[in-house]
């Protein structure tokens, strides 16, 4: 291996460990594929130890103990530790996955504020509720706790690691869980640094925050583990059915952030040049490698021509590059594998009879093998493979509707619920849109705005539950009806007393 090759282990019960097994991964910079880290392809048995460690750890005083004030100062902790390491996180992320650093570095300084807004929640854990009961002249009383599940197994993709993590984790400890995190293959490392660096730099204690890295197999051994309480995961549906199938059989509570299939519509009434923006934002972004994907453009038959003329220009005008640079708009796929599938999708779109108005190629002047160009499919029915099926690439299938209810018809015919936006200045217009679309997330004249407080999740084959808000706490928690009686006189034995 060669030296500037950046070893990482198993971050387990607060240290760096060796893996039970003798099989590595190697990590790539998808920019021009040379190798700079390795991890341990994580076993079964890692994972038993890993979730070991976090049912320990749950049980013990020193966290199971805490008050909910004690777990709020915690993630204050951690996200001011985040705020100190941000540049360090981002660039790893980049590293990763291609991600241009001048997205990450505002992603990893805005991070902490998911654990700050789960900090200020922990006292809707600590509070519970009263219960008004017709009680026994005032001799009776119910209240409900809120209590954690136990031990959280979270698997997480590749596009957004630290991300899409803290989504999870910070709920997650708000409530008081204990967790084993099964990161992507493709991005490990972020999550190992990210467990040294709370275990150093936080009052986190040992075995709260587990991480193996491995391969989907790991994260089947995850699944497969019988002393989990729930199981949180994001990627794709086809992952996520088997991951609610193993919940399914062991009985513990899932959360499932799925792919997309999202629909961006154009109405004649929005301003254009604006929403051609918001076209970019939605599919050329991040590559277009990120779950809510504008990747299905409806765009009324009035404004067609003008529009495609308007994003084919954008698209040429994309500067691909080095995803460090900060010129560069528009870094590498992720990896190999993922370029072979994108650009599998852009021929299948070509034979099916779309027509190819930008793109689909791999530009000669840049390295490695991770480049595609932005990607204009005009000419798109909605049953084709490309208007059906998620692509997770910079490829816009675009097509064209008559009327406001062909619009609302082709956004929901589709299997995925997850997002959708509407370009128009008719708000009642806007209104009836947000009304009849069956998704999880919906912008009015915007796309890709996410934020700690406001629910994020999917409708349909998008998902089950929901990260972020108030919502995205109470995947994480329990609730206990507890009945006080001081009268002491059961009622009739024989009956259920309906208070
Ligand atoms: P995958 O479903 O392939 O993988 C997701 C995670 O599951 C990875 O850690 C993967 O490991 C692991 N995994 C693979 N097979 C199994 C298995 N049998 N049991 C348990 N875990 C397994 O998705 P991708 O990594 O390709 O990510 C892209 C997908 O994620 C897209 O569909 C995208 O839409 C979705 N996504 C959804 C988001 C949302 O919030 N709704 C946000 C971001 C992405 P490994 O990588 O090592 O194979």
């Amino acid at each position: 291996m060669p030296s500037d090759v950046t070893t990482y282990e198993l971050f387990i019960d607060g240290e760096f460990r060796e893996s039970s097994g003798e099989e590595r991964i190697d990590v790539e910079f998808p920019y021009d594929g040379e190798v700079w880290a390795s991890v341990p392809d994580g076993t079964a048995a890692d994972i038993d130890d890993a979730v070991t460690a976090a049912r320990t750890a749950f049980e013990e005083p020193e966290w199971l103990g805490l008050e909910a004030s004690d777990r709020r100062e915690l993630l204050n902790e951690i996200a001011d530790t985040i705020d100190a390491h941000a540049s360090e996180l981002a660039e790893l992320e980049t590293r990763q996955n291609g991600k241009l650093l001048r997205e990450m570095e505002p992603q990893m300084n805005v991070l902490g504020d998911w654990f700050r807004y789960y900090g200020r929640l922990t006292d809707e854990i600590g509070d519970g509720r009263t219960v008004n009961v017709e009680n026994k002249d005032g001799q009776m009383f119910n209240y409900v706790r809120h209590e954690p599940y136990g031990v959280v197994g979270a698997i997480t993709p590749w596009n957004s690691p630290l991300l899409l993590a803290s989504w999870k984790l910070a709920p997650a400890l708000a409530a008081g869980n204990t967790f084993v995190h099964k990161p992507s293959e493709e991005t490990p490392v972020s999550a190992l640094r990210f467990a040294e660096l709370l275990t150093a730099e936080t009052s986190l204690p040992d075995g709260v925050y587990n991480v193996v890295p491995g391969a989907g197999a790991t994260g089947a051994a995850l699944t497969d583990h019988g002393g989990l309480d729930k199981l949180a995961f994001t990627g794709s549906t086809a992952v996520g059915r088997e991951v609610a199938k193993k919940a399914g059989e062991n009985l513990i509570k899932v959360s499932l952030e799925l792919g997309g299939k999202s629909p961006n519509v154009l109405f004649p009434d929005a301003d254009l040049d604006d929403a051609v923006n918001g076209v970019m934002k939605g599919v050329f972004a991040a590559t277009g490698q990120t779950c809510m994907a504008g990747s299905r453009v409806l765009v009324h038959e009035d404004i067609h021509e003008e529009f495609v003329d308007l994003l084919t220009d954008r698209a040429g005008d994309i500067k691909l590059g080095d995803p460090r640079d900060p010129e560069t708009e528009m870094g590498p796929v992720a990896f190999r594998d993922q370029w072979e599938t994108v650009k599998h999708y852009v021929d299948a779109g070509v034979e099916e009879g779309a027509r190819l108005a930008f793109g689909g190629e791999m530009p000669d002047e840049l390295p490695g093998e991770c480049f595609i160009q932005p990607t204009v499919l005009v000419d798109v029915d909605n049953g084709m493979t490309v208007a059906q099926e998620e692509i997770f690439g910079p490829v816009v299938s675009v097509i064209t509707f008559g009327s406001e209810e062909e619009a609302i018809e082709l956004a929901n015919d589709v299997d995925f619920g997850l997002a959708a936006a509407i370009w128009t200045q008719d708000m009642q217009r806007a209104n009836r849109f947000v009304e009849s679309v069956r998704a999880g997330t919906i912008w009015v004249n915007e796309y890709r705005v996410v934020a700690p407080n406001s629910p994020f999740g999917g409708y349909k084959d998008s998902g089950i539950g929901r990260e972020n808000g108030p919502e995205g706490l109470k995947e994480y928690y329990q609730v206990k009806s507890v009945w006080y009686d001081h009268a002491g006189e059961v009622g009739d034995p024989f009956s259920l007393d309906v208070e």
